[in-house]
C-alpha cells in the first residue's frame, strides 16, 4: 500500500495567531505554509529603535496571569528575556487634573468606596451615587447588556464615563454604550450573575484572585515585537514555510481540499491545500469567507474595528520638571483632550530607563472607534497634539530629541452587545466545512495570551480533521484490499 502523502494546511495572516496556528500545525507533523500578506510578520506586533531604544510600536505588555503568552515565550528558550513592569500605579485625567486609579477596582468597576472617594476622579454628585448599588433592585441584563447601560443603572454614569469606558479604552478604544457587558468584562459579568449590587460582585472577584498572583504583566527587553519572530523561527525549525508579501485573494472549496488565491490579479497563483486556518482580522476575513461561508461572512462584515495612532516621544530627562513616577494615564471622552491615553515606558519598563538614564520615552494613543477623522491629519499634527498634552499635563517644556508615528487602520475588533451570540454564529458556520478552521483576535479576545489560546484550538480542531479524514483514507484502502480479486 502506497503511504498518504503529507497533509499540507494554509495558514492566512502573520500575526501572533496566524504563526501560533501554524507552529502548532508543523508540531502536529502537517506542512505548513503560511501567508502574510504584508512585508512583515508579527501583525500588530512591531518594536523598532528610538532614541536608540527598542521601543513597540503596538502591544507592548503581555498579561503575564494567563500562562499562554508567557510559558511559550519559555518554551521557544526566551524566559530569560521576560520582564516585568517597574511600577503598577496609573493615574485617570479627571476634571482637569491627574487623579489616581482607585485601589479595589477590576477594570475600572470600584468595590472600595473610600479609595474611590480618595482619588477624587468622581464629582461629589457622581460619588454619592455609587452606593445606591447597595440598595437599588437587580439590575434585568437578559443574555447580554452594553457596559455603560448595566454599569450606569447600578452605579451612575460618572462611574461609567470617568473610570470603566477609559480602562476599557486602553483595550478596544471602544465606546461603552456599544461593547458587550459579557464579552468585555466577563469576570466581573459572571460575578454580577451571583450577586445583586456590582460592589459586592466586584469583591467577589477579587477575594477569588490569588494571594500573590505575581506581576500582573511583562514583555520582553528587547521588545514584544520580537515575539513573532521568535515564534516564526520555531516554525521554520520545525519544517514550515512563511511567506511574506503573500496577500490571500480569494479562497474556494475543491474535491479535496481548498484552493487559495495569492497575490496581484494580474498575476495570480493558485495554492492548493487539504486545509486552511484563516486568522486574519475580521474585515478580511469575512472577504476572504464571502464565497464558501456566506453565513460565516456577514457576520464577520458586521464585527466593526477601531482604528488608533500611537506618538511616541523620546525627551531628554530634563525636559521633565518632575520625573513621572506611574507607568503613565488615561483620559476619560468627557475631558475633550485629543489624546486618550500616556504611556511612560522608561518608568513602566525598567530595562529601557537603565539603557538610557538620560532619555524618557513616553507612547501617546489618539483614536477612538468611530473617531477616524482624528487621524486624518498628517504625521507632524498628531506629533503636536501628543506633545501638547504633556506639555499641559505633565509641564514638559523641552521638544523630544526624536518623535514617531504608528498608525494602526481597522486596530481593534469591537466586541459590541450580542458578540458571543455572534461568534458561535461564525463558529457554527465555519464548523460545516471540514477542513476550516478562523483564529484571531476576533474572536474570544484581543488581548495576546487569548489570541494564543484561539489559535491553538483552530490548529487542534484541522489536526483533528486530518485525522479522521487519514482514519476514513486507512478504512477505504483496506476495504479496497479486501474486494480486490
Ligand atoms: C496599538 C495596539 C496596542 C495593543 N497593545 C496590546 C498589549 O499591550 N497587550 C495585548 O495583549 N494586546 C495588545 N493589543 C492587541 C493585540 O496586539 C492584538 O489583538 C493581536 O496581536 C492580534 O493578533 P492577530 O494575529 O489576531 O491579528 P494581527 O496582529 O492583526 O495579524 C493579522 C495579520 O494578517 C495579515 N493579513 C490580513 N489580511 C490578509 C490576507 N488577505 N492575506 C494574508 N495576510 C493577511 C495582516 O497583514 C496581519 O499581519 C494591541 C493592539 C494594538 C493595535
Amino acid at each position: 500500500m502506497s503511504a498518504e502523502p503529507t497533509p499540507h494546511v494554509a495558514v492566512v495572516g502573520g500575526g501572533v495567531a496566524g504563526l501560533v496556528a501554524a507552529l502548532r500545525l508543523a508540531g502536529g507533523g502537517v506542512r505548513v505554509t503560511l501567508l502574510e500578506g504584508s512585508p512583515k510578520i508579527g501583525g500588530k506586533l512591531q518594536v523598532s529603535e528610538i532614541a536608540g531604544l527598542p521601543v513597540d510600536e503596538g502591544a507592548e505588555a503581555i498579561l503575564a496571569r494567563r500562562p499562554e503568552a508567557v510559558d511559550l515565550v519559555r518554551e521557544l528558550g526566551h524566559g530569560g528575556d521576560l520582564v516585568h513592569p517597574g511600577t503598577t500605579t496609573a493615574s485617570i485625567l479627571s476634571h482637569g487634573a491627574l487623579r489616581p486609579l482607585p485601589s479595589g477596582q477590576v477594570m475600572g468597576v470600584p468595590s472600595d468606596l473610600r479609595a474611590l472617594a480618595a482619588s477624587q476622579v468622581l464629582s461629589p454628585a457622581g460619588l454619592a451615587r455609587v452606593p445606591l448599588d447597595l440598595v437599588l433592585p437587580e439590575t434585568p441584563r437578559g443574555d447580554d447588556v452594553s457596559v455603560a447601560d448595566f454599569i450606569g443603572a447600578r452605579m451612575g454614569r460618572e462611574v461609567v464615563d470617568r473610570l470603566v469606558e477609559p480602562l476599557l479604552g486602553g483595550v478596544y478604544a471602544g465606546r461603552a454604550d456599544r461593547l458587550s457587558f459579557e464579552s468585555t468584562l466577563p469576570a466581573v459579568a459572571a460575578a454580577a450573575r451571583g450577586h445583586r449590587s456590582l460592589i459586592n460582585a466586584v469583591k467577589g472577584v477579587r477575594a477569588h484572585a490569588p494571594a500573590d498572583p505575581g506581576p500582573v504583566f511583562a514583555t520582553l527587553t528587547r521588545g514584544l515585537g520580537r515575539f513573532p519572530h521568535l515564534i516564526a523561527d520555531a516554525v521554520t525549525a520545525a519544517g514550515g514555510e512563511i511567506r511574506t508579501s503573500a496577500t490571500v485573494r480569494e479562497l474556494r472549496r475543491t474535491p479535496d481540499g481548498w484552493r487559495l488565491t495569492i497575490g496581484p490579479t494580474r498575476d495570480p497563483e493558485a495554492l492548493d491545500v487539504d486545509a486552511v486556518v484563516v486568522a486574519c482580522p475580521a474585515p478580511p476575513a469575512a472577504r476572504l469567507l464571502a464565497g464558501e461561508v456566506p453565513a460565516a461572512a456577514r457576520e464577520l462584515e458586521r464585527i466593526e474595528t477601531a482604528s488608533m495612532a500611537l506618538i511616541t516621544l523620546a525627551y531628554p530627562a530634563s525636559a521633565f520638571r518632575r520625573a513621572p513616577h506611574g507607568s503613565g494615564y488615561l483620559v476619560p471622552s468627557v475631558e475633550d483632550r485629543q489624546v486618550k491615553a500616556v504611556t511612560f515606558s522608561s518608568v513602566k519598563w525598567p530595562h529601557l530607563r537603565d539603557a538610557d538614564p538620560g532619555i524618557i520615552v513616553a507612547r501617546a494613543s489618539i483614536g477612538r472607534v468611530g473617531e477616524e477623522h482624528t487621524l486624518q491629519r498628517s504625521d507632524e499634527e498628531l506629533k503636536a497634539a501628543a506633545m501638547t498634552e504633556l506639555s499641559v499635563t505633565c509641564g514638559v517644556a523641552e521638544l523630544p530629541v526624536e518623535a514617531r508615528v504608528t498608525r494602526w487602520g481597522g486596530a481593534l475588533p469591537q466586541y459590541d452587545v450580542g458578540h458571543a451570540d455572534r461568534i458561535a454564529r461564525v463558529r457554527s458556520a465555519v464548523a460545516a466545512h471540514p477542513g476550516l478552521a478562523v483564529a484571531g483576535a476576533a474572536y474570544d479576545g484581543v488581548g495576546v495570551p487569548a489570541v494564543i489560546a484561539n489559535a491553538r484550538s483552530a490548529a487542534g480542531r484541522i489536526l483533528e480533521y486530518l485525522e479522521s479524514r487519514g482514519d476514513e483514507n486507512d478504512g477505504q484502502a483496506r476495504e479496497a484490499e479486501g474486494t480486490r480479486p
